[in-house]
């Protein structure tokens, strides 16, 4: 059987005016999907439309089955569940959504399916000058065992953390130096869980001697910090830390109380001693967030000065929208605040956080002037947001 696996591109609706700036991942989860069916006998074709263009490269296929298989946004910053024609297709039927399907962990991506020139790393990960291409995504794990209130990853994964077998995480590895591939990415939710197991692949890189850029997300009480050396010469030289809220109060009621700020000062002090740089992840729009909570979570990121922030809005129920990006963006309200204040906040708080002398000396400092230019283009993109009102809409800076 003929079966074309599709990624669509909603890329423009997801980024607007920021779509160069954003990453194009290979699309790793269709390739294991391909990688299963070809071990399975079926003849599989793949086309990224986010590579492709959408009309043209669809007219003239011909296939027994289409599959369409899409993600993107994080699952911690909004609630599938309430997204409207969200559905899983099982034998027969198309069902609601509840919770992925049963996913082949031990499935091979097929790689030679998409060329990965063709894809690009976030511009914030070649603030160095590096090319943003070939860009190359790899996992060692899937899912998460925490359960923070905000985040839905837990009904996303069913609360199941699953480890790969890591020699085929290595197999990519091999694959992505082969292939002049030094822009990598871990999608892992929890990759520094284990850290005999981060500890045994960066001996991997180390012995093979790869030349890698690697980032990888982190809870900041999952990384251990004394595997800081070992990372770096590994090619780790971005973490992205769950940071959430500078509010102590603010991170008790979420499940992330188990570090103060003092902790939270400490940690990203050593990981950029270490000459890892580091993206804070943070979040506007909790419950319980007032104006005093936010501005304490942005008072916390200036005192940090990571070299690259996320400033996320939480999405609550909406079912458009949901790209933090996108014009119609409409984050959840808090008990006092609406979803329009905080979007407003977390504008202004983008605005403010990369226009910082602060800021743009410590990039002069780390990376050179043209990563000021570099972060000065971005700030000079015009962002449009419906949700300020038709008659205010307003045009904001990003
Ligand atoms: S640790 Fe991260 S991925 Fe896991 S539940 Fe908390 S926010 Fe979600």
């Amino acid at each position: 059987m003929k079966i074309t696996l599709i990624r669509p591109d909603s890329r423009d609706l997801q980024y607007g005016p920021l779509v160069d700036i954003a990453a194009i991942e290979p699309p790793l989860w269709l390739l294991m999907r391909a990688g299963f069916l070809k071990e399975q006998g079926h003849q599989v074709e793949v086309i990224d439309l986010e590579i492709e263009g959408t009309s043209s490269a669809l007219s003239s296929v011909i296939s027994d089955v289409f599959e369409l298989v899409s993600w993107g946004q994080n699952p911690t910053s909004f609630n599938w569940q309430q997204v409207d024609g969200l559905v899983q297709r099982c034998p027969g039927h198309v069902a609601s959504w509840k919770s992925l399907p049963p996913f082949n962990i031990a499935a091979v991506p097929l790689w030679s399916a998409i060329d990965v020139s063709d894809y690009r790393a976030h511009s914030w990960h070649c603030l160095d000058g590096s090319p943003r291409s070939p860009y190359g995504v790899t996992f060692t794990s899937y899912g998460c065992p925490y359960r923070c209130s905000f985040c839905v990853t837990r009904g996303y994964y069913n609360n199941r953390y699953r480890e790969r077998d890591l020699r085929d995480t290595m197999k990519d590895l091999k694959y992505f130096a082969e292939n002049k591939v030094k822009k990598i990415k871990f999608i892992d939710e929890m990759f520094f869980l284990k850290g005999k197991r981060v500890e045994q692949l960066c001996d991997y890189i180390i012995a093979e001697g790869y030349d890698f850029d690697i980032w990888a997300y982190s809870r900041l009480d999952t990384l251990d910090v004394s595997l800081l050396p070992k990372l770096w010469k590994a090619g780790f030289r971005w973490i992205a830390l769950g940071i959430e809220s500078g509010s102590m109060s603010n991170r008790m009621t979420l499940g992330k109380g188990s570090f103060t700020n003092f902790d939270i000062r400490k940690i990203v002090r050593q990981v950029k001693d270490n000459e890892i740089n580091v993206v804070g992840n943070f979040m506007f729009g909790f419950s319980s967030d007032t104006y005093d909570t936010m501005q304490e979570t942005l008072d916390l990121a200036f005192e940090l000065n990571c070299e690259h922030v996320n400033f996320n809005v939480l999405m609550k129920g909406r079912k458009n929208g949901l790209s933090q990006y996108s014009t119609d963006c409409h984050p959840g309200e808090t008990t006092s605040l609406t979803g329009t204040q905080v979007l407003q906040f977390r504008d202004n708080a983008f605005r403010q956080y990369f226009t910082a002398p602060s800021y743009l000396d410590m990039l002069n400092r780390t990376f050179g002037e043209s990563a000021v230019e570099q972060v000065r283009r971005i700030t000079d993109i015009i962002l449009r947001r419906k949700p300020y009102g038709k008659r205010m809409e307003q045009s904001v800076k990003v």
